[in-house]
């Protein structure tokens, strides 16, 4: 019990800021090559905008919502917003503009910051924007930013800049709402998820706890140089950036992804840590540039898709330190990361790449379970599988303003994740498939993730997705969509069959995988967030 007179400590986004692990004042925060500052500087920044935000009339409780590239500002509103009481909405920018539109109507977006580059989107839906009363301009590099129909009150650097330099921030109830973003579902308009500070506190200790207690692999630790390549509207760049603050890590802001930007300052800036989706790490690889840089103190979290063993031998070979990580939008994200053990660093290269390909076991605090669908435990034997049901303390509550599919999300008091997985007797889960995605051939179900992973393993294979196909006699096949690294050849396709066939010999593969066809085309798909899109893959080739 309290004593009437203790203090109530509540967990707010910022302790991660001002009672950090380490205090290191002159560790850098950079943006591409055109900004640096130090972590006294950065706090004086964030004071600045929690004053101009309070000067503009901002009140807890309300939305401020922003549209940029991964920038330095857009760590000051990781902070700053949530710091005041309000809520931060970070805005897809890769959305269309009605999605948008949907986007700052339903979350009610006060204030919005952009960037000029996304002002062409902002003045097509302008006069349809009802709740947003004041617009900040960041100009970044572009100089002559206007525009003739949005109202901005000025420009982010210059407003900053009249500010001063001092903000006590107030405590509140830890359950607060301090992050709004959307995700992009597979039927209507996008659903929004949230986050309190107490779930984004939670998030920061209990991942990273977890990441960095391993002894000598894929640990995050003082001395690394974190650049995200995951975008920062996208679940808060999995909740990195927070973690990297309260470590006081020097902090690397790419700004817009561009391939031969990152590579150069992974290069200049002595980047160790980063993470992001397979296809982004696949087109850096492809790069020329690559090759001129040594990447052996590079650590990289592939997560938001199965990583396949074709990108783990592929960036070990350039000694990229690889592993996987498994979350979703909801879950703030992380549930599970793939890391090393000593024992495992032992192992021949093979068996690492095995384990690092794998989803990899929950961290602490979180509670994950495969349950088939009557809710019962599916025995952790590696071959059983179920729907991955997760408890943890950082988990979205629900969908914002939308009880139907909240409800839905936490059925039987479980997240559910939608994801297939096996769990091994030593505790590391795969995932098979997404529910969505399961072929079902004859009555039996074949892993499009499986078959992925083989048929990427090809020396002629870029990149692949399987999807399943109306069948009249098997109900559905899987259809295997390849974009090859060099031309078509005639022979190529019966190659890739032959290689998949070795490994339903094997065992490795289902026999039903038989019926696999393969259709070659220059390039996949990719979602809002730069992952294949097997959803408009599927209505694209369906009756194929
Ligand atoms: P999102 O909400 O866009 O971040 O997508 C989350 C989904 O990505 C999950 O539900 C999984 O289906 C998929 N995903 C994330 N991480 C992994 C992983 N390591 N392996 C396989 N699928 C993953």
């Amino acid at each position: 019990m309290l004593h009437s007179t203790q203090y109530k400590q509540q967990l707010l986004i910022k302790n991660l800021l001002f009672t950090p692990i380490a205090r290191n004042d002159n560790q850098e925060i950079v943006y591409k090559n055109n900004f640096r500052m130090n972590y006294k500087e950065f706090k004086k920044r964030v004071n600045r905008l929690a004053n101009l935000l309070t000067k503009m009339g901002v009140k807890e409780g309300d939305t401020v919502a922003i549209m940029d590239y991964d920038s330095h500002r857009y760590l000051e509103c990781y902070f700053a917003i949530p710091m005041i009481g309000a809520v931060l909405h970070m805005i897809n920018i890769r959305l269309s503009h009605e999605q948008i539109l949907y986007t700052i109507d339903h979350a009610q977006d006060d204030v919005l910051f952009i960037n000029s580059d996304f002002i062409p989107i902002i003045e097509q839906i302008k006069g349809r924007i009802d709740t947003v009363n004041n617009y900040i301009l960041i100009a970044d590099d572009n100089e002559n930013a206007k525009s003739k129909t949005i109202p901005f009150i000025g420009e982010y650097e210059e407003l900053l800049k009249e500010q001063s330099d001092e903000y006590i921030f107030p405590d509140f109830d830890e359950n607060r709402r301090a992050t709004t973003f959307y995700t992009t579902g597979t039927t209507g308009m996008p659903k929004g998820v949230y986050f309190s500070h107490r779930q984004l506190v939670m998030h920061t200790l209990g991942a990273l706890v977890s990441l960095s207690t391993h002894a000598s692999q894929g640990s995050f630790h003082q001395d690394d140089v974190y650049m995200p390549i995951t975008p920062m509207f996208h679940v808060h760049a999995w909740g990195i950036p927070y973690m990297a603050t309260f470590l006081g890590v020097k902090q690397v802001y790419p700004g817009k992804y561009i391939p031969d930007i990152l590579i150069e300052l992974i290069d200049k800036e002595k980047v160790t840590f980063s993470h992001c989706v397979p296809t982004i790490l696949h087109m850096l690889l492809s790069s020329p540039k690559i090759d001129n840089v040594d990447l052996s103190k590079w650590k990289v979290i592939i997560g938001g898709a199965a990583l396949t063993k074709a990108l783990v031998i592929n960036a070990l070979k350039k000694g990229i330190d690889i592993f996987a990580g498994y979350g979703m939008s909801e879950t703030c994200p992380f549930l599970s990361l793939a890391q090393l053990d000593l024992k495992d660093l032992e192992k021949d290269f093979d068996s690492q790449v095995n384990i690092r390909t794998k989803t990899g076991r929950a961290l602490g605090l979180v509670e994950l379970e495969i349950v088939d669908e009557n809710m019962n435990k599916v025995p952790h034997n590696g071959v059983s599988t179920g729907e991955i049901v997760v408890r943890s303390p950082w988990l979205t509550a629900g969908y914002l303003k939308d009880q139907k599919n909240s409800e839905n999300l936490w059925r039987n008091g479980y997240l559910h994740t939608g994801d297939i997985a096996n769990c091994d007797e030593n505790g590391y889960f795969k995932i098979t498939d997404r529910e969505k995605d399961v072929i079902k051939v004859g009555g039996e179900w074949i892993s499009s993730l499986e078959l992925e992973d083989i048929i990427n393993q090809h020396t002629s294979v870029s990149e692949v997705a399987v999807i399943a196909v109306f069948d009249e006699r098997w109900g559905e096949r899987p259809l295997a969509l390849v974009v090859l690294k060099g031309d078509y050849e005639k022979t190529v396709e019966k190659e890739i069959i032959a290689h998949t066939k070795e490994f339903i010999k094997k065992g490795i593969m289902a026999r039903e995988s038989m019926l696999l066809k393969i259709h070659f085309v220059p390039s996949l798909e990719k979602t809002s967030v730069g992952k294949i899109n097997k959803k408009e893959l599927r209505e694209k080739y369906r009756n194929m």
